[in-house]
């Protein structure tokens, strides 16, 4: 299978019915980097950048992460990095921050929350990435953004530093991307505003699926209770498909979802066309992309519906097994 799928490297996700899906990784150290020609993803869709946070005991200065920085743009060659501004917090905690006693933390202080609450090591960390895109193209995009004057106080936040870095005689980025994850289900319902505002939304799948179904990720008598295929949970992605679609904004899905090729596919029939993931995953992705047509799994989806299944999961794996190569 690894031989089949490294012949697929340099091939497009292009569907039979002629629509092609951008596949991205995932991604959160230097090490990684290799497998973005390995793998022959199209960009990084997710840099987790609370991981270099997380991996020395303590807070990282700003130049050794505009050094950092650097080097990881330098060895994506011009391919998009979708770097996420620091999330830490839940089931992210620093050696070397106070913990927060938070009964439940994973709908606590965390990620942007902290950001914009402290808003130093936000700050120092924009400017680092400025400073490391050195006159590149930069995006980034913000975690957990529950609500549009998030969304506006911490893009504020990098348009003040891109002010600030400028009056210092800084070369500012020739392009800046600044994008929310949407990460909760209130932000689908933000107002319009916010969709003409941002840059692009990306889907934060394990906290969007988690904070739907009201259960815990870290918790192994309920995380697998759900399934990510459930209709109702599938058309609420629809719905923000819809949104996006509406104003234009470009939208993308990371989470251990989209590297599950059934999973995969069922984004796909409902309108995304980006999707990030492991690197290992960008083969089997596109291996089963490449084999269907994505009218037709929208038709078994619309059955799915109509009969009022609670998972697409049984229809389309029985599809599945009447397609051919
Ligand atoms: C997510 O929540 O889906 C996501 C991509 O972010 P993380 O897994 O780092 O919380
Ligand atoms: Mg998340």
């Amino acid at each position: 299978a690894q031989a089949r799928y490294a012949s697929l490297r340099d091939l497009p996700a292009l569907t039979k019915c002629g629509t092609t899906i951008s596949l991205h990784m995932n991604a959160g150290l230097m090490a990684d980097l290799p497998s973005l020609s390995g793998s022959g993803a199209d960009g990084v869709g997710l840099f987790r950048t609370e991981l270099q946070f997380l991996v020395r005991n303590k807070m990282p200065r700003r130049a050794e992460l505009a050094g950092l920085y650097a080097r990881v743009m330098d060895a994506a060659k011009g391919k998009r990095v979708a770097f996420r501004t620091l999330d830490i917090g839940s089931d992210k905690v620093l050696p070397y921050m106070k913990p927060n006693d938070e009964p439940n933390p994973a709908m606590g202080w965390r990620a942007i929350r902290v950001g914009l609450d402290k808003p130093g090591v936000l700050r120092m960390q924009i400017q680092a990435l400025l400073r490391a895109a050195n006159g590149r193209p930069l995006t980034l995009m913000f975690p957990f953004i529950t609500e549009f004057s998030e969304f506006q106080q911490a893009r504020s936040h990098v348009l003040r530093e891109v002010h600030r870095e400028r009056s210092l005689g800084h070369v500012m980025p020739a392009s800046l991307e600044i994008g929310a994850m949407l990460e909760t289900p209130s932000l689908a319902f933000a107002p319009k505003a916010f969709f003409e505002l941002t840059d692009f939304v990306s889907i934060g799948g394990n906290d969007l699926k988690q904070f739907f179904f009201a259960a815990d990720r870290e918790n192994e008598r309920v995380r697998r209770r759900y399934d990510v295929l459930n209709l109702s949970f599938l058309d609420f992605i629809g719905q923000i498909v819809a949104r996006c679609a509406e104003t234009g904004t470009p939208l993308s899905f990371c989470g251990e979802d989209a590297g599950r090729p059934v999973e995969a596919l069922a984004l796909a029939a409902l309108g995304l066309r980006s999707l990030s993931m492991r690197p290992a995953s960008i083969g089997p992705v596109k291996a089963l992309l490449r084999r269907v047509d994505l009218g037709q799994v929208r038709a078994v989806i619309d059955a799915a519906r109509a009969r009022g299944d609670a998972s697409l999961r049984p229809a389309l794996m029985d599809w599945l097994a009447t397609q051919t190569d």
